[in-house]
């Protein structure tokens, strides 16, 4: 690639700048339009990027054009406001503005040295989330991918605290004859925590599964016998339901015991911002370590996971590759708290996202996405159509009758185009799963989507 190194190559590079903007702010505008699945045309275009490896250069303009022309139609636009699927956010227009930015950067956020700016951002914001959810002002973590990655990397810290307890090092002696731990988890446990269990060499199954109640919280009066080896995960906010298991009585009696309590908090755990769902999430904070994401509610885009532990010599030392964290006075490192070495700076986004929003702005945030689940719920009752679970936050199951009538309204909703929710299991029973996510989505977009998805389920 050419360097800007005369006149015309720095032009025709402002030009293909500028052409990315424009098509992005393009892209922006009619996103909310748009049907929120790909039209069938798009999909199938899709099969142009296939061709054989280039054997020659291609003028970047091209470049760009062909991924415009091609890609955005195929997107599902889940920035557009009427996108309920899984729990994904959007992205809020400081997110946005400030991924161009720190794209431009292209910042290694492994070490300090590396990028100053991108260390000092994730020291401020870990600390800002601290506060906004109300956990301890002195944990230390990290800024990874997503919330499997914050859970995986919580579950090693937690590995390298028991065991090292226990007298064991697990990072010089593994973890074959290494000393047990019991880990406890609700049967209601996001697949991701069993993911990460497997990989921090837990095994998925090698787990006490504690009952769980309709709601999908764990039973705390059917806690095992919890000792100084055991890790209990607990979650704030089930992916289906939204509820959260009762974190102050099982905290209390794992604290007693010495046991770890770990949370998956990837959505949940920012109902905290809110003075009004708070109280849901009361407890949270006595845990000892917490995973969540800045791209399902904050809307900070992807991909943005984040991990905190109030033990932070136990993060640092299963993840510090060097003695070099232990100078004295040195200051916070990022890649000694996380599993990955080089890094996007992802900091950028999440404190653009922070920093917009503000408390006030995170809070209504929240407030509205939960109100807008409570106007899903009472619109598909009223109807006749029986929502399954309890609204607490922001997810809502519905069920159309049978299963097989539950699943062609939910492929029928996808392929009308006016939103996207997904299809679930809860407990047995074949649901939709609205899930309110997105800072984009107005009462509008409610309304519009509940028309379609109750004229598409009476025609079923
Ligand atoms: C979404 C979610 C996860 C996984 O998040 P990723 O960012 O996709 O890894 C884990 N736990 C819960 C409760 C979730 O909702």
């Amino acid at each position: 690639m050419t360097l800007l190194s005369d006149e015309s190559t720095k032009s025709q590079s402002y030009e293909l700048l500028y052409l990315a903007v424009e098509k992005a702010i393009r892209y922006v505008d009619s996103v909310r339009q748009r049907r929120v699945s790909p039209a069938s045309s798009a999909l199938a275009a899709l099969s142009r990027f296939h061709e054989p490896f280039p054997s020659g250069s291609c003028n970047p303009t091209e470049v760009l054009k062909q991924l415009d022309a091609l890609g955005s139609p195929a997107t599902a636009a889940t920035t557009g406001g009427r996108y309920f699927g899984f729990v994904n956010g959007g992205m809020v227009p400081a997110a946005l503005a400030a991924s161009w930015m720190a794209a431009a950067w292209n910042q290694n956020a492994a070490l300090r040295v590396m990028s100053p700016v991108a260390a000092e951002l994730e020291d401020v914001v870990l600390q800002w989330i601290c506060e906004a959810l109300g956990l301890p002002a002195d944990c230390e973590g990290g800024l990874v991918t997503c919330a499997t990655m914050a859970n995986f990397t919580a579950l090693v810290a937690a590995r390298h605290a028991l065991l090292e307890r226990a007298g064991w090092n697990v990072n010089e002696d593994g973890m074959f004859g290494a000393p047990p731990i019991d880990v406890v988890v609700g049967a209601e446990v996001h697949a991701s925590i069993r993911k990460a269990l497997s990989m921090a060499g837990f095994g998925r199954k090698r787990v006490t599964v504690v009952d769980a109640d309709s709601q999908g919280r764990m039973r705390s009066d059917r806690l095992p016998p919890l000792t100084e080896r055991t890790i209990v995960c607990i979650q704030a906010g089930n992916v289906n339901t939204g509820a959260f298991d009762p974190a102050e009585e099982i905290c209390a009696v794992a604290k007693e015991q010495r046991a770890w309590i770990h949370v998956d908090g990837a959505f949940g755990l920012w109902a905290r911002v809110s003075p009004k769902y708070a109280p849901l999430a009361r407890g949270f904070e006595n845990a000892d370590s917490w995973a969540t994401d800045a791209h399902k509610w904050p809307n900070a885009g992807y991909d943005c996971g984040v991990v905190l532990v109030r033990n932070g010599d136990a993060l640092r030392a299963s993840l510090g590759v060097a003695a070099a964290y232990l100078e004295p006075g040195a200051r916070r490192e990022p890649m000694y708290h996380t599993p990955e070495a080089s890094r996007r700076a992802r900091g950028a986004e999440l404190w653009a996202t922070l920093k917009s929003l503000g408390r006030a702005g995170l809070c209504e945030l929240v407030e509205r996405s939960c109100a807008h689940a409570q106007r899903f719920a009472i619109g598909l009752r009223d109807a006749g159509f029986e929502v399954l679970n309890d609204v607490v936050i922001n997810q809502v199951l519905v069920s159309f009758g049978s299963p097989e009538v539950t699943r062609e309204v939910i492929q029928r909703v996808q392929e009308e185009g006016t939103c996207w929710c997904g299809g679930t299991n809860w407990q047995g029973k074949t649901a939709m799963r609205v899930s309110v996510s997105s800072w984009a989505t107005t009462a509008a977009d409610v309304e519009n989507s509940l028309e379609a998805i109750v004229r598409i389920a009476r025609d079923s």
